[in-house]
């Protein structure tokens, strides 16, 4: 399979060309056809194995292609959950706009709001955004979303566990007409939130996995370390700092204040680290990320973050100081290296608070990891045991049906062939004397690709 057997535009192929990209990947491969003939579409597939371009190119093509649902109201929306993803993924779609007749700008938290208000109402054709203040420009009407064509969601999943849910239903709702088309992107897609999620958004969805999040990640080398305490996670760490042959390493702390704990630390050992947190403000944010992405520092400390898409293409190490909270984390905080069919390593320090997440991880991976150890190092800690289950609340719970009931259902595998529940996406588009005739309501389900 070649990019030339898509049928893309010449414009678009001369750029892939440049870019030096020989072939798809498989989930281009997949999701670019899908996409491009107009389905609505939920695809997952391995950290670094290229979505972004998989969705940019359809998007690209539909535009060049198709005539405006409107002359205003920006044609394509791409959400995502972090700003600097949103601020990486805008790079990328520039590089195929720059030389366009369209247009496409970045409307992220954090930023001066009346700027913001001015770029919207030069009417742009694309906008790539945080869900949170693109809703907040939404409600005070500085934009429509009436002749939105494709809405993108990346990292869909997360922005879920961020909260961001009802932002994403406002937004979804300003652009509920028949001829919208919605993709979503993650490497983990498959949990029930985000199933209940997709069926209320997307239109008789194609579905396209690339293997599983649960999958080994094949470029990525997995280890773990029992730890003791806090200082004996430091006193590995600086081992792995000293023996580890690294370009630039990410190490994602629990919270925030450890973040600047640890950097403040390492800088003085006279290594070269800095604190990404979302306590910064959006110019310091601005500035880490560059400095980082230049080469300036070494070390990343950060939290979740920055666990999300960031394709920072010399990070040869993921030091995981804390287990995270949610599991799905550590698939893509370990995905920051091991990209685009480079090699990574990825080492997970585990204590007795991250004991219970370390084998939530496990599950999730579905294998059974095994501990390394450092000589001199070792730790006493050997996990902890499960706690029996309490006798005399799960007796309370049996008697009760309803709640057994429901019980019962919550603990059923999950469905991977989702039914959905309501129609959604029938209304024509209507501000600005557009007119578009309803369809007829179609009996939405989704389709396995694979
Ligand atoms: P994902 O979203 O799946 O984590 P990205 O879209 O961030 O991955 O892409 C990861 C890296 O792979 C980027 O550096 C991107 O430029 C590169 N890439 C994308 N498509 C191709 C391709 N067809 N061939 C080679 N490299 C690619
Ligand atoms: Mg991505």
């Amino acid at each position: 399979m070649q990019f030339s057997d898509f049928g893309l535009d010449k414009r678009l192929m001369s750029m892939i060309e440049h870019l030096g990209f020989e072939a798809p990947t498989e989930i281009q491969h997949k999701a670019i056809p899908v996409a491009m003939l107009g389905h609505d579409l939920i695809a997952s597939s391995k950290t670094g194995s290229g979505k972004t371009l998989a969705f940019i190119l359809p998007a690209m093509q539909r535009l060049m292609r198709n005539r405006p649902l409107s002359k205003r109201d920006p044609r394509v929306l791409i959400l995502m959950p972090t700003r600097e993803l949103a601020k990486q993924v805008f790079t990328q779609l520039r590089l195929f706009t720059t030389n366009s007749q369209f247009k496409a700008v970045l409307i992220l938290g954090g930023e001066n709001f009346n700027d913001q208000v001015k770029t919207l109402e030069k009417d742009p054709h694309f906008i790539v955004a945080t869900p949170g203040r693109l809703a907040d420009h939404l409600s005070q009407g500085h934009f429509y979303l009436n002749g939105l064509e494709l809405l993108i969601l990346d990292e869909a999943d997360r922005m879920l566990d961020l909260g961001f849910e009802k932002q994403l239903t406002q937004i979804n709702n300003a652009a509920d007409h028949r001829k919208r088309q919605t993709l979503m992107f993650s490497a983990t897609l498959d949990h029930a939130q985000v199933n209940d999620f997709a069926l209320a958004l997307l239109k008789k969805p194609k579905r396209i996995a690339v293997g599983s999040a649960h999958s080994e990640h094949k470029d990525i080398t997995k280890r773990f370390y029992l730890c003791d305490n806090l200082d004996h996670k430091q006193a590995l760490l600086e081992h792995f700092l000293a023996n580890e042959k690294y370009q630039q390493m990410i190490i994602f702390t629990a919270t925030r204040s450890d973040t600047e704990r640890l950097a403040t630390l390492l800088t003085a050992q006279g290594l070269s680290a800095v604190a990404l947190s979302g306590e910064l403000n959006q110019s310091q944010r601005n500035q880490i990320m560059d400095g980082f992405s230049k080469g300036q520092q070494k070390i990343l400390v950060t939290t979740d973050l920055a666990s999300r898409g960031l394709d920072l293409v010399n990070v040869s190490h993921v030091i995981n100081f804390d287990m995270p909270k949610h599991t799905e984390e550590f698939v893509h905080r370990i995905g920051r290296t091991g990209r685009a069919g480079s090699k990574g390593d990825a080492i997970s320090l585990v204590g007795p608070k991250d004991w219970i997440s370390f084998k939530n991880v496990e599950g999730f991976l579905q294998q059974s990891l095994e501990f390394d150890q450092v000589e001199g190092l070792k730790a006493s800690f050997k996990g902890l045991k499960p706690k029996k289950p309490k006798k005399a609340k799960s007796a309370k719970v049996t008697t009760n049906k309803k709640t057994s009931d429901k019980k019962a259902k919550s603990n059923k595998p999950k469905n991977k062939t989702f039914h959905i529940a309501k129609d959604v996406g029938d209304m024509p588009v209507m501000r600005r004397k557009a007119t578009l005739a309803p369809e007829q309501i179609e009996n939405n389900d989704i389709d396995e690709i694979e």
